[in-house]
Formats: C-alpha cells, structure tokens, sequence
C-alpha cells in the first residue's frame, strides 16, 4: 500500500514537496483554493499582455534543476532559461544610477564614481558572504531540518561569521557611500526582512547571485509553475483546484486527513503549504494545539505586505531594465514607517518588472508588459484598501511620469489591474495580507524558525515561506528538500 500524502496548497514549496514525495513512491494529492495551481507565482493574462503576479527574478537555478532531477527528468526539456545582465538597473533619488551585475569589475567601476575606498572593498564583501553561502548552501543548513544540536553545532561559526548582526550594519563594515549601503543590504525584503533587524546570515543572497546569476523563464514565471505541475503528473500525482481545505482532522495527536466542503481525504501525512497562522489558527482546532497556542501565534511577527500594479502600456519605455529599482531619499525612514509604524508614506521606492525587456511575447508589438511593486504595512495598519486603492494607484502613477519621467504613461495605459494587501488575505490566506509570510528576524530564523515538522501534531508538516529557511524561490524550494526528509524518516521503515 502507497503512503497516502495530502499536501495544503500549490505555491513552489508544495509543488516541489508534491514532486519529491511522488518521486520517493508515495501517492500524493495536492489541494488548492484557487482555480489554477502557484500561489504567489500566479498568472494574470488581458488583452495580450501576459503578467507573472509574484516571484519574476530566477535565482539559483540549480535548486530548481534538483526538483526535475528528483523526478528524473531534465529542467531543460521544460523550461527555457534566460540570464539577465546586469540583474538589475537601481535608480537613487538623486538621478544616479547603478546597473547591478555580477562582473565584479563592472561593479568596481561603477562604484568608483561614487567612492573609491567602498570600491576597493567589493571583493572583501563578496569573500564574507560567500562564507555565509557555504553555510546555508554548500553545507546543506538551509535543506537540514534546524533542531537544537544542529543550532549549537551552528552558534560558533554564526558568530565567527557574524551572521547574526544586523545585515544593514553588517554591510555598513565595509561601505560609506548610502547608496552601497542600499544595494547591498536590501536583499533580505526580497523574502520579507527588515534589513536593519534581519541577521546578516541572508546576505548570502547577493553571494547567491553571484554564483548562480539572475535568470528569467521564456514566457514567464508561470511556465516554471506549470513544468512542476507536468512533473508531478507524469509521476501520477493528482491535483485538485478550486478546493479549500476548511479542517485538519487530528485524533489523539495525529493527524488523520483533512476536510474541504463535503470530503474527507484520509492521509498517512498531511503537508501544509498554506499560510502558517492560517493552518493552525483556522484549520486545527485550539485544543491540539499546545505549543501553537492561539497566545503564541498573536506573538508570532509578520512580515510586510505589498501593493501592486499591473499595466499594460502601448509604448516602450527604454530606460526600464527587466528588473528596475527607482528609490527614495529614505531608506531606514521608509522602512521603519513599513515594518514598524505601519503608516502609508507619502514617497515611494519602488520595483518594476518589465518582462516584455527580455520576452517580446510578454506583451503586445511595441509595448510593455510591467509591474510596480510597492512594499507596504501590512494589515495591521488597518488601511482600507478598496477605499484607498484608486487614489494610490494615481499617486504612483504620476509619480513615475511627472517626477521620474516616463512621459505619457497615464495615458498609455491599456491594462490596469491592482493587488493589494487585502487580496493577499483573501485570495491566498495570507495572515494579515502579509506577502512573506513570518518576518526573517533573528528571533525567528533558523531553530527559531517554525520548524517544518510540527511539534503538536504527528505526521503534520510545513513547506514553503513561513517554515525553515524562509521565503523566496530558493527558500520554500530548500523548505521542501527539508520537510522531504522529515516525512520520508518518519513513513518510511
Ligand atoms: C509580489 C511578490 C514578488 C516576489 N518576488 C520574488 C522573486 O522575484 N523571487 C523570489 O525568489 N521570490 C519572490 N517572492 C517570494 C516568493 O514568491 C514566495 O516566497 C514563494 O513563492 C512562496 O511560496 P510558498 O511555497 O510559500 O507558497 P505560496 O505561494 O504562498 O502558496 C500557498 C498556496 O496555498 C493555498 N492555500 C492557502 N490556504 C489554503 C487552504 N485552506 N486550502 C487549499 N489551499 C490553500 C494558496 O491559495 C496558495 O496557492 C515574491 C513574493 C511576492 C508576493
């Protein structure tokens, strides 16, 4: 008899989990709310323009490779990768710009004309997170499960490392200029850190980059979505959409399936992709859960939320790269007024997506295809976004044509279509519209983490962005590696 698995949603992290399991012999079903699989890779199409909702920026792309190889297939006979240089194009309030690559010449080059001295200290910087990459990577720390030994053995080289610092301070080590300050500590909002409170150790990411390149998938991020969904099956996974999960039936500690409108699916294992505070919160009941205690999730911090804006545009804008970045004067202001103050600021810094820079069928003949990203408080803010959301979306667009200048975009626009903090909540469960899932702060990393097994319940298990490593592409397909060996040591004799 097959070990029957149910797993909680479609996102990457259930997806390559759903994958894995098939591949170890086990009969998987995968249950998604919505009515096509991906979950923030979701896929928005109008009037020939083709946007990806979420994740657009491919990194590590041997993580994704190992998914299709678990499979035995090749991610190459699926998917068409393209690498993007330079990674991005960072525009700073002042007017200057920064094209981010990973030629460390052309970096030091560009960063010379801002200062020399921060110029000679690239290669240092790239030295020390390339230790933190070796840890979280090479070492296999971010596919382990984090149990207590795992943290102790971990504690001295962390602190030889200084890995547990703020990432900003750490950065601060070796740049004066503040907008190489910026570009090298802003990759931890990439999965939903505060980089002046999240430690040090996820600046392995621009290490990370570095090695493994910045990458786009001909036709979009949702082909990747639907190669998984092919993989899984072809192995003779089953997936059901437009089915919610509204209850995990637990008895005497363990789980034993799980209940949407009128079924039952009885399981050997459930896996649950959702949200974390949705699943304990929503769907087992309070008196399973001992640790996971409605007290301990109020205390359980969430990261931010973002707004976006997807447009279709009948002209081409040349200035835009794939990946663009257009900054305010304030960071740490900024990013307090996000993380903490949960205020809407009246400035913005801002990522764009213009995938049509890259794949001319993302977008009509001589338009574009683009996103605008602007990271937000989430719910806790108690902003009323159907209220707001009209206005705001002005307020970015004139900003974008009057102050940085991308002439005639109102009145360019042929698509619009916005997602904001709510729809986060309400189309993917997300607790409090929050677009990362659990903040990647020092108190919530590593052990700290919540771990991929669940320590109140039997044979229940977590993927993706709120368990370890963390959010992002590589972080829920590492949850997955994690969680695979969890289940496989506990069904497998
Ligand atoms: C706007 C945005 C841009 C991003 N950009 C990037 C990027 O460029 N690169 C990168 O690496 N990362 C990026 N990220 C982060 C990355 O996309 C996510 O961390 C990752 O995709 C989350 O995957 P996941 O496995 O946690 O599942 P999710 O994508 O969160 O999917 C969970 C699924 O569970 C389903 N679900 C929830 N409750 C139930 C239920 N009760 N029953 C059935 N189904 C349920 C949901 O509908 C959803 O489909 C971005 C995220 C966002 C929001």
């Amino acid at each position: 008899m097959k070990r029957k698995i149910v797993i909680i949603g479609s996102g990457f992290g259930g997806l390559a989990a759903a994958i894995r399991l098939q591949a170890e012999g086990m009969q998987v079903t995968v249950l998604e709310k919505n009515a096509k699989v991906g979950g923030h890779a979701y896929q928005l199409v109008r009037d020939g323009y083709t946007f990806d909702m979420g994740p657009s920026i491919i990194t590590a792309p041997d993580l994704v490779q190992r998914v299709f190889a678990c499979a035995g297939v090749r991610m190459g006979d699926y998917l068409d990768l393209v690498k993007l240089d330079p990674f991005y194009r960072i525009y700073f309030h002042d007017g200057s710009v920064l094209d981010y690559t990973d030629d460390g010449e052309q970096m030091k080059q560009q960063m010379a004309q801002f200062n020399t001295d921060d110029a000679a200290n690239y290669d240092r910087f790239m030295a020390h997170t390339c230790q933190l990459y070796d840890a979280v990577i090479t070492d296999g720390l971010g596919s382990t499960p984090f149990d207590l030994p795992t943290m102790l053995a971990f504690l001295p080289r962390a602190l030889r490392l200084r890995a547990l610092m703020p990432a900003y301070n750490f950065v601060k080590k070796y740049f004066d200029d503040p907008r190489h300050r910026f570009t090298f500590s802003f990759h931890p909002l990439f999965i939903g850190g505060n980089p002046f409170r999240a430690p040090a150790v996820y600046l392995m990411i621009p290490y990370l980059e570095k090695t493994g390149g910045v990458w786009f998938c001909k036709g979009g991020m949702y082909n990747l979505v639907q190669a998984l969904e092919n993989v899984f099956v072809e192995l003779g996974g089953v997936v059901e959409t437009d089915v919610e999960v509204e209850q995990i039936i637990v008895e005497n500690r363990e789980v034993k399936g799980v209940m949407t409108k009128g079924r039952f699916y009885e399981a050997d294992a459930v896996i649950s992709n959702a949200d974390l505070l949705h699943t304990y919160r929503e769907l087992i009941k309070p008196e399973h859960r001992k640790k996971w205690s409605d007290k301990k999730l109020r205390s359980t911090q969430y990261s931010m939320s973002a707004f976006l804006l997807y447009l279709g545009v009948n002209k081409k804008y040349p200035q835009l790269k794939h990946h663009t970045l257009i900054l305010s004067e304030r960071y740490k202001g900024l990013i307090d007024d996000i993380f903490d103050n949960k205020i809407l600021s009246d400035d913005f810094s801002m990522y764009l997506h213009i995938p049509s820079q890259t794949d001319p069928t993302m977008a009509p003949e001589g338009c574009e295809s683009m996103y605008v990203l602007i990271p937000v408080p989430n719910l806790e803010s108690g902003i009323n976004w159907e209220k707001i959301k009209r206005t705001y979306t002005d307020s970015i667009l004139t900003f974008l044509e009057n102050d940085f200048g991308l002439t005639d975009l109102k009145r360019s626009i042929a698509v619009l279509e916005t997602f904001t903090p709510s729809d986060f909540k309400k189309q993917r469960n997300n607790h409090l519209g929050s677009a990362w899932g659990v903040e990647p702060r020092l108190t919530q990393t590593a052990y700290f983490r919540p771990h991929n097994r669940s320590e109140d319940i039997q044979k229940l298990y977590f993927v993706g962005a709120s368990t370890h490593p963390g959010a992002g592409v590589p972080g829920v397909l590492l949850t997955a590696e994690t969680t695979v060996k969890l289940v496989v040591e506990d069904l497998v004799e």
